[in-house]
């Protein structure tokens, strides 16, 4: 039964390209029916909350945010909440379509020219070599960026890469400092039920839960983890930060919250925020004796144009695009700007520099005993139609999720360095048609899973840099995979793990679980048993590259040569300009990088609140600069992150030393976690006594609480 589109409170339009065309020929009838029904309901349309795009922008604005991905969706929202402050955000992409609220749609906008940035590595001697040595790495491009093709796992590192990242320069950054900041986006639907108080919250604009439905295989997958001597855990943002499970991901009602939905959506009716699609932010205009932002420049249907910039432009192009709009403007590593006769404003030598990602093996198995029948069909499709349940309202195997101490990992088992990622069982693409048993049986195809076992404290540096003057151009990007081979050393004890879990009682007799016959077979040594050469071997031809680039615009102190923003994620030398996204973390985080972004947001913009402290004035005392005095939003003392007693505005641009402690007496003011942020410190003490009894048996029980 496929119903009309809904009548919803606004007309809905279709937004953002077909996602049936990404499925195989044989599917298209089935997948378009699907998705026009997809198409017509509103709670995944949200017509009324839209983005509209301008057709027409102002001359200036007080802040113009370039890059509307998960980090600029979430700087542009929190700076709008202020009626006072006319924002612009510039987004190089469109709408994030409707179909990409699925969340079993995943890779649906992978690949494709309108909603991937589809960049790809320089050629690498010891990675990707199945490939060439060419290494894939998507980037979402509209509105929402990596936050509307990601898996929307919501993890968060642990508290000693934060730790590190402060000891090492980045002072205020330290897990005590951010965790604040995590809370702050943070709306868990779970707390009491396999996620704890003590490190959630709720009351922020991200929805955070798992899905409503994971295979069987994914839950049996945690079960041979806890046969194998991992301990049980519902939630590795918790307590237990080892071990193997269903991860939390950012969606609600059974579909994706990328950050533009939860964040920007909110704000979209607000008129001091202007949104323009389908912009391209191309450089940044700095005035070379003031070294202050004065303009951003823009390229919108070929034609470039420009737009003042009054207190500040935020750069949130990510770590691929921000470091390129910085080095087009002027500021860089000398070498580059001159080799492109661009000339200097601020010398930088690490901007596109500390290029990190995560990197891993992929590992291939079949399930002998699991017919390869489609998961989507008619039966599963009226599960999501009808109530958003089902396979479409989850990933398959993407969301397990599986951290461990290698040999490798420091001491004392607070800083895990493997994560295992798991792919198959998808309902991305099918063709309606239900087997009966007799058809199951014949089947003779078998599932294939792929488990992706990944080095999670990388020590090979790449780098990003320029190979055009054109903005339109891509970066040239150079990771530098296994450059360093800690990262092979990791991945063979790492693979080897994988291989245990196969193993294990439950796979090998209920799935019949066993390496993919001739997978790897261009190195020596598989087999069953494989040696360690062969998963050195099989790392640098089938790499999992991962999707975690972080680094290429440093946060550090003045002092540390290659930093490029400070604590404030203001860039050194250059006055009115920011940058905000994942480029500025010094190293990456033990584990997805989206959550981090997000608070990397929320502090941006917090930094930039309290820079521009604005008198307390009641809403009608905000005047009507926008035509609307009466604006909700306005009145918004008590809401988190609202602004509500401010003194006047702070003329001085200069960093002063105890700004980030003043940040702290703020979010105190509105924080709603005090109960749980003195939990914490309890939790740090009952960790740290607990961490070498790891009971499994008592452990076991509370997992299924
Ligand atoms: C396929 C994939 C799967 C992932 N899975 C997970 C996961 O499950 N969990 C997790 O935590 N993390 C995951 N990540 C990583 C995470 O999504 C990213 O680290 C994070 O979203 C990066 O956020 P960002 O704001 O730095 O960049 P982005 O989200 O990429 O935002 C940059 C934005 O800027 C725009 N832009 C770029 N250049 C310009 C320009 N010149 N002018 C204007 N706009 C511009 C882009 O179009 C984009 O919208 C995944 C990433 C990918 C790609």
């Amino acid at each position: 039964m496929i119903r009309a589109a809904e009548a919803c409170a606004c007309p809905i339009e279709e937004v953002g390209p077909a996602m049936a065309v990404s499925c195989p020929g044989q599917f298209l009838l089935f997948m378009s029916i699907l998705e026009s029904f997809i198409n017509g309901r509103c709670d995944l349309a949200d017509p009324c909350n839209r983005i509209k795009s301008r057709d027409q922008l102002d001359d200036s604005y007080d802040f113009v945010v370039v890059g509307g991905g998960t980090a600029g969706a979430v700087v542009a929202a929190r700076l709008s909440e202020n009626p006072q402050w006319k924002v612009l955000l510039l987004e190089a992409g469109g709408d994030e379509p409707i179909q990409s609220a699925v969340p079993s749609w995943v890779t649906a906008y992978w690949g494709r020219n309108d909603t991937d940035w589809r960049y790809y590595t320089e050629p690498q001697e010891k990675a990707c070599l199945a490939n060439g040595g060419i290494c894939s790495w998507p980037r979402g491009k509209m509105l929402g960026g990596c936050s509307v093709i990601n898996g929307m796992m919501y993890m968060r590192g642990h508290a000693a890469d934060y730790d590190g990242w402060a000891v090492n320069g980045a002072e205020g950054w330290s897990w005590f400092d951010v965790l604040p900041h995590f809370l702050k986006s943070e709306d868990n639907k779970e707390i009491g039920s396999g996620v704890s108080s003590q490190y959630h919250t709720t009351g922020g604009l991200m929805p955070v839960q798992k899905f409503r439905y994971a295979p069987q295989f994914a839950h049996d997958v945690v079960s041979a983890a806890i046969e194998l001597g991992y301990p049980p855990t519902s939630d590795l943002n918790g307590e237990t930060i080892t071990g193997f499970t269903i991860a939390q991901a950012m969606n609600d009602g059974g579909s994706r919250y990328s950050s533009a939905r939860a964040f920007l959506r909110p704000a979209a009716h607000r008129e001091n925020l202007h949104v323009l699609l389908n912009a391209m932010g191309s450089r940044v205009i700095i005035d070379p004796l003031e070294k202050k932002v004065t303009a951003v420049e823009y390229i919108k249907n070929g034609e470039t144009k420009t737009v003042e910039v009054i207190k500040e432009a935020i750069l949130s192009a990510g770590t691929l695009n921000s470091p390129q709009i910085l080095l087009l403007s002027g500021v860089g590593p000398r070498e580059t700007l001159d080799k492109f006769n661009i000339p200097t404003i601020q010398e930088l030598p690490g901007v596109g520099q500390n290029l990190q990602n995560h990197v891993g093996v992929q590992l291939s198995f079949r399930l002998t005993k699991e017919p390869d029948v489609p998961v989507l069909n008619w039966a599963t499709a009226m599960e999501y139609m009808l109530n958003r349940m089902g396979p479409m309202s989850g990933t398959g195997m993407s969301q397990l999720t599986g951290i461990v101490n290698s040999r490798y990992a420091p001491s004392g088992g607070r800083h895990p360095d493997i994560q295992f990622f798991f792919g198959g069982y998808y309902a991305t693409c099918g063709d309606g048609v239900v087997p009966d048993d007799v058809k199951v049986k014949e089947i003779t195809d078998k599932k294939e899973i792929s488990i992706s076992a990944i080095s999670l404290h990388p020590r090979s540096r790449g780098y990003l840099t320029l190979q055009s003057v054109d903005p339109t151009q891509p970066p040239l990007m150079q990771p530098n995979y296994f450059y360093d081979e800690h990262e092979l050393d990791v991945l063979v004890e790492a693979a080897q793990i994988a291989y245990k879990l196969a193993n294990t009682t439950i796979m090998r007799e209920k799935y019949g679980m066993t390496p993919t016959e001739g997978y790897g077979s261009e190195c020596e040594g598989g087999g069953l048993s494989p040696t360690p050469e062969f998963f050195r071997c099989l790392a640098q031809h089938q790499t999992a590259p991962e999707n975690h680039q972080v680094g290429t615009c440093k946060m550090g102190p003045r002092t540390d040569p290659m930093a490029v923003v400070d604590m404030q994620l203001r860039v050194h030398g250059i006055k009115g300009l920011r940058v905000a996204d994942a480029s500025i973390m010094p190293t990456v985080p033990s584990g997805n990088t989206a959550a981090p972004t997000i608070m990397i947001a929320e502090r941006a913009a917090e930094f930039v609140t309290t820079r521009y402290q604005q008198a307390k004035r009641t809403p009608a005392e905000l005047g009507n600069r926008f035509g609307h005095p009466s604006d909700s939003s306005a009145n918004n003392e008590n809401r988190p992150g609202g602004f509500g007693t401010y003194s006047q505005e702070n003329k001085d641009d200069k960093l002063t030393d105890n700004e980030t402690n003043k940040n702290h007496q703020w979010d105190q003011r509105w924080k709603p976690w005090d109960k749980n942020w003195h939990g914490w410190h309890e939790w740090q003490n009952k960790a740290n006594s607990d961490w070498h009894k790891n009971n499994p048996q008592e452990r076991s029980q509370r997992y299924y609480d």
